[in-house]
């Protein structure tokens, strides 16, 4: 059935299209994809399955369960847009000022739908069940939490679980794997260094907060250089400094936020203390006080390395092994890692890359966009991956 698979994605490719393109021209903020939330619950209310809408306010919930029984798999996209102009002249470009999808999010819910009319007009070969995830707010807002504390894993139990992500580093065509760890813990701190203000002319009756916070600076990017073992990977990045007021004022204090990155819990518990300790002891080293705030993002994603291997098998079938790579982890969040705590499953990358079409820039670029022959592409990675999971024999 490989051939009759990949006619059958390539025949749904304009009515994914239609469907991304749809969302792409209506893009909603995290929590906020009640449209987004209509269309994926009317197609699959058409397609027969089981619906539950409202899980974590928009996420909907997909399931289909199969006439002899067997294992549960899940798969998921997330479905939200970012609040950025879309600056590429396509006749599907957002119709809503200052949303956009740059993520891809709409790539990943079309491809989603596409698996639900696959697998539901064949319902009888389905053993086991197969459950389609829908999150909102993946972009900063934990929406894969809130399904997850939402009960999404369960009824009927989720016993693996997989999820793409459109990949604007990999050529189109490809599909990338991670074997175990994928992405970083996305945590953030923030320091605030307490002097004492004055005027800028008599700096001995002040404590200048602005130059501990400079020394703090260039202290904390030792850490990763001198505290992290070389062969661990860490990011420390201050994204946000504020303090003063005037140029001849120093002020009372400065506070500085950042992002932390890390790979694995043993580092990011060394990132957590050394950043408070280099704090304290500039703070202290100029007669200064200080406070201290880490606050835990994202989980680190990671992959069961077994799940990581169906994945590039059950690819490497429809696209050939050359065509299935192994990437290594990168220091972004996702918050799929919510699910991966409690299940194991996968995240792979789906290849974007096109010169020809444009589609290079990065995620989160005015100009992002994505090509859209992969659509049916990863259609077929995904029926291909639940095949193998559920033992269907239904492709080869
Ligand atoms: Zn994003
Ligand atoms: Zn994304």
């Amino acid at each position: 059935m490989g051939d009759s698979l990949k006619k059958q994605t390539d025949e749904m490719k304009g009515w994914l299209i239609e469907i991304r393109r749809t969302i792409h021209m209506h893009p909603e903020l995290g929590f906020e994809e009640v449209e987004t939330s209509k269309l994926v619950m009317e197609w699959l209310e058409k397609f027969g399955l089981q619906v539950k809408k409202g899980v974590a306010t928009t996420g909907v919930i997909g399931l289909l369960q199969g006439k002899k029984p067997g294992k549960t798999v899940a798969i998921r996209a997330d479905m939200d847009a970012l609040p950025i102009d879309e600056v590429r002249p396509v006749p599907y470009a957002s119709k809503i000022k200052g949303k956009m999808h740059a993520c891809g999010h709409d790539a990943h819910v079309a491809m989603l739908l596409g698996v639900a009319r696959f697998f539901s007009s064949i319902p009888d070969q389905v053993k086991g069940n197969i459950k389609w995830i829908f999150q909102p707010a993946e972009e900063g807002g934990g929406g894969g939490r809130v399904m997850v504390e939402e009960g999404a894993l369960e009824n009927p139990k989720v016993d693996a679980i997989f999820a793409t992500h459109v990949f604007p580093l990999l050529s189109a065509g490809k599909v990338g794997v991670y074997e175990r760890e994928g992405l970083a813990a996305t945590d953030r701190f923030t320091v605030k260094i307490i002097g004492k203000g004055g005027h800028g002319a008599f700096p001995h009756l002040s404590k200048d907060p602005i130059l501990a916070a400079g020394h703090f600076i260039t202290q904390i990017h030792s850490i990763v250089s001198r505290d992290i073992n070389p062969q661990d990977s860490a990011v420390i990045t201050i994204g946000k400094i504020s303090g003063g007021t005037a140029f001849n004022i120093i002020p009372d204090e400065v506070e500085l936020v950042g992002t932390v990155r890390s790979l694995t819990t043993q580092v990011q518990g060394e990132l957590k203390k050394r950043i408070e300790e280099v704090a304290r002891g500039v703070a202290q080293s100029f007669g200064m006080d200080y406070r201290y705030d880490f606050e835990y993002g994202y989980p680190m994603l990671i992959n069961d390395p077994e799940m990581s291997k169906l994945v590039a098998r059950a690819c490497s079938r429809g696209i050939g092994k050359e065509n299935v790579v192994v990437v290594k982890p990168a220091m972004g969040g996702e918050d799929f890692s919510y699910y991966l705590e409690k299940v194991p499953g996968a995240f792979f990358r789906l290849g974007n890359r096109n010169e020809a079409k444009g589609t290079i820039y990065p995620y989160h670029s005015s100009l992002f966009d994505v090509d859209e022959d992969i659509l049916p592409l990863g259609v077929e990675m995904f029926v291909r991956i639940i095949d193998e999971y559920l033992e269907l024999g239904l492709v080869d």
